[in-house]
């Protein structure tokens, strides 16, 4: 029999954001491996394995993942969200490209799911309506200068710009360090969403503006949106207010 390695999404949260080809393909594994918190929202069946790795160790679970399937294993391969942003699937390639020739051969697919930055967006209208980027402000695999030379033109190309990684307990500071980057290059009326936990019990979202934003409540679990010059808050009695990024482009300014 010839293995085969689907890298999953497994979106933000709930299962209605799971799609069905991502489902069939968690049905159908013989093997399902990724971070352990991730695992947890998938149901094992019987004479399926779970293989449960630190949220670290993503190049040693693409490998192994790329060796089961080696070895006829119909193996998946979880992230949340989308695979391919700021997860499994591009650690999966780098892996490939560093392994053994004979994994080029084989059946590697690449299943999307809903990212956060899109979860996030839908939750308060339509923030992401035009030209917008999203940028991982984890230095774990780049310098800071590099994270801050890309918000700085991000700004500056007047981008709606989605912040994945904002912090973490061991990164507290670079947050604040890129409120303090956005102040001095957006409008402190610049709408921001602080989106935590779509989709999860604990979801809690908030629409606000850069002068006010409480940076200190942004964690591992939050989406940062930040507006371009273009975006607008629609203000709504007794209701979150709605945000949205207008599709006709306005004059850099
Ligand atoms: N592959 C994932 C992103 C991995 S990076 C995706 O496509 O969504 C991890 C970061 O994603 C977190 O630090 C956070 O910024 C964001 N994130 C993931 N799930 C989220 C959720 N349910 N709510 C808010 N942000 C989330």
């Amino acid at each position: 029999m010839s293995g085969r390695l689907r890298v999953i999404g497994l979106g933000p949260g709930p299962s209605d954001w799971l799609t069905p080809e991502a489902e069939a393909a968690l049905t159908e594994a013989t093997d399902i491996l990724g971070y352990a918190s991730y695992l947890d929202r998938v149901a094992i069946r019987s004479g399926q394995t779970r293989h449960a790795s630190d949220n670290r160790e993503e190049i040693s679970r693409a490998r192994h993942a790329l060796e089961l399937a080696s070895e006829g294993r119909d193996v998946a391969l979880v992230s949340g969200g989308d695979p391919g942003v700021f997860a499994m699937a591009a650690a999966t390639f780098e892996a490939i490209e560093d392994g053994p020739a004979s994994w080029r051969a084989l059946d590697v697919t690449i299943l999307p799911g809903v990212t956060a930055m899109l979860a996030a967006a839908a939750r308060v209208g339509a923030p992401l309506g035009a030209d917008f980027c999203a940028i991982n402000l984890s230095n774990n695999l780049k310098p800071w200068p590099l994270i801050e030379k890309r918000l700085a033109l991000a700004a500056e190309a007047d981008f709606v710009i989605a912040l994945y990684n904002p912090a973490s307990k061991a990164r507290p500071q670079q947050i604040h360090d890129t409120f303090a980057l956005l102040r001095t290059r957006r409008s402190p009326t610049t709408p921001v969403v602080l989106a935590r936990a779509v989709g999860r019990p604990d979801e809690a979202i908030i629409v606000t503006t850069i002068a006010d934003a409480d940076i200190s409540s942004i964690d591992m679990s939050t989406l940062v949106i930040i507006g371009s010059s273009a975006t607008r808050i629609l203000k709504r009695d007794g209701a979150r207010d709605w945000v949205y990024s207008p599709r006709r482009a306005e004059e850099l300014v």
